[in-house]
Formats: structure tokens, sequence, C-alpha cells
């Protein structure tokens, strides 16, 4: 098909030239630009842009954190398995013996029901019914690991730290949404967006906010050793911000705006106006 005639071939064609160089950054250009022509939808661009951000990306930028983890410990019986499975939404509950940081098994959805409709299976105790945990470290590729999950069948995987400690868990569907987008099932519950516009370059930001994302709105902070605005702040402070705290960075002013001991939860980023200073563009 000729080029000048369809949209698709043309953006294609571009493309595989890009990719013959072997040339990430002007590939990305050429995707921006096929879209900026509107040879592409936006969600095919977002895809696109996906795959080739696909290649940088680490288990520990995807998965699902330690502590949002619905994990169960090893002694618990199968109705409170099922109990958590059910409020949780989760087809698969970690099993952790002591602590945490000591995931022994994966215990399934699926490997419960049948217990529950015969008799003799109800009172098996968890440890015969779980499945042995796929480890990876948290600083493998992602792209790596979704080639694992299909050889191995695994859907599930335990990310660990650099100490063997547990630094969260994974799942295919992570990895997924990395490329398409948000996929949402049934039971998700709505995801708090993590950047939200108030207007008036007003925004309201989670702890979680990553710090890459907020380049786009004019904030560049760097660091080697967090990645979220939350986990910036908590550094440049030495503490944990409380209420009200506020900070001024490149030009914004950072409001504290709810927090516990150990997290900060919401925040608020407006331009900083200095006294007599012209407001910030
Ligand atoms: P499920 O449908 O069982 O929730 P998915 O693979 O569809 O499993 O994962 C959906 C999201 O839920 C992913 O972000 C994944 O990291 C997260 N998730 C899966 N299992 C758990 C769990 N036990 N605790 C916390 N988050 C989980």
């Amino acid at each position: 098909m000729d080029d000048s005639t369809d949209g698709h071939s043309s953006i294609w064609s571009r493309v595989s030239r890009f990719f013959c160089r072997d040339n990430e950054e002007k590939l990305e250009q050429a995707i921006l630009d096929a879209s900026a022509d509107g040879e592409v939808e936006p969600e095919e661009k977002s895809m696109l842009l996906g795959i080739l951000r696909f290649n940088d990306l680490l288990v520990h930028d995807t998965m699902t954190p330690r502590t949002d983890m619905d994990c169960i410990p090893l002694e618990s019986s199968l109705a409170e398995v099922a109990k958590l499975i059910v409020e949780s939404g989760h087809s698969r509950i970690p099993v952790f013996k002591d602590t945490r940081d000591n995931i022994v098994g994966i215990v399934h959805a699926k490997d419960i029901l049948p217990c529950f409709i015969d008799a003799k299976s109800e009172h098996l105790s968890l440890e015969t019914i779980m499945r042995e945990p796929f480890f990876v470290p948290d600083t493998k590729s992602t792209r790596t690991l979704l080639q694992e999950f299909r050889t191995r069948k695994q859907h599930i995987a335990i990310a660990l730290d650099e100490y063997g400690g547990t630094s969260g868990l994974i799942t295919i569907e992570d990895v997924i949404e990395e490329i398409v987008g948000d996929i949402e099932d049934e039971h998700d519950a709505p995801k708090e967006e993590d950047i939200r516009a108030l207007g008036n370059d007003v925004y309201e930001l989670t702890g979680r906010a990553n710090l890459e994302d907020l380049t786009e709105l004019g904030l560049s902070l760097e660091s080697d050793e967090v990645d979220t605005i939350g986990g910036y702040l908590c550094m440049m402070a030495g503490h944990v911000p409380g209420k009200d705290e506020v900070f001024t960075l490149e030009g914004w002013r950072i409001t504290i705006l709810s927090s516990d001991q150990k997290l900060i939860h919401r925040l608020r980023l407006e331009p900083f106006v200095a006294p007599d200073a012209p407001a910030h563009e």
C-alpha cells in the first residue's frame, strides 16, 4: 500500500526504518511526529511509546509495594484465606511465616474453592494447598520477567530487595499494563490518581507521585535514592513531614495535606510567588 494514502503504513515504515538503525531516541521522535501529524491515534501512540519504554523498566518500577500486599500468615485457616480473598478481591494471596519478609507460599482462590465443596478437605492446612513462590530480584528487567512468566506458566512473582527481604509483588497484569495502559477488572477498586490538576497550575498529589511524572509539570527533582515525591520530601526533611509543613522547591510551593508516622499521603503543589517577584510560569 502507498505510504502517502495510508497513515498506518506510513508510521510503520517510519518505525521499521528506525528499528533497523537501532536508534531509540529517533524512534520515539518518529512516533511523536507521526502522532502530531495525525497518523496514529493517541492510544496507539501510548502503546508504541510503552513498548519503547518497556526496555528500561525494572520490576521495582512496576510492582505492588510490600506495604500494599494482601498477605496471610501460614497458620491461618482456609476460611480466613477465603475471607481475605473476598475482602481484597485478589485471587492469589502470598503466605508468610513470622513476617512479610519471609514469604513461603502463594495460595490461589482456584485451589481453595474445591476444599469447600469437599467436607474432607475443609480442614486441610494452608501449607498443603499453597504453591511455591516464584522469587525475582526487584532489579530484574520487566521484559525478561514477562518471558519468564510465559515459559514458567506463572502469573505472579514475589520481588526481593538486595537483602533478601520482600520488596513487593508483581503479576503479569502489572507488566502488560505498562504497554496497554490500566486494565481494570470487575473487582478492582477505583485507583486514586497520583496527580490531580485542580486548575491554575495547582495540583493535588499523593505521596506516591513519581518524580519522573512531575517533570512533565515543570518540577524536575532527581534522586538515585527515591522514586516518589513523598520519599523525596522525607529525605530532604530528615523526618516524615507533618500536616501543613511547607517546602519551596524550584519555584513551587509544596504543602503537606496529610501524613502519618510513616508516610506522606497527600500534598498540594502550587507555583511559589515570592513577595515582589513575578508569578511562576
Ligand atoms: P487479581 O485479579 O487477583 O487482583 P491481577 O494479576 O489481575 O490479580 O492483579 C491486579 C493488581 O493487583 C496488580 O497491580 C497486582 O500487583 C495486584 N495484586 C495482585 N495480587 C495482590 C495481592 N495479594 N495483594 C496486593 N496486590 C495484589
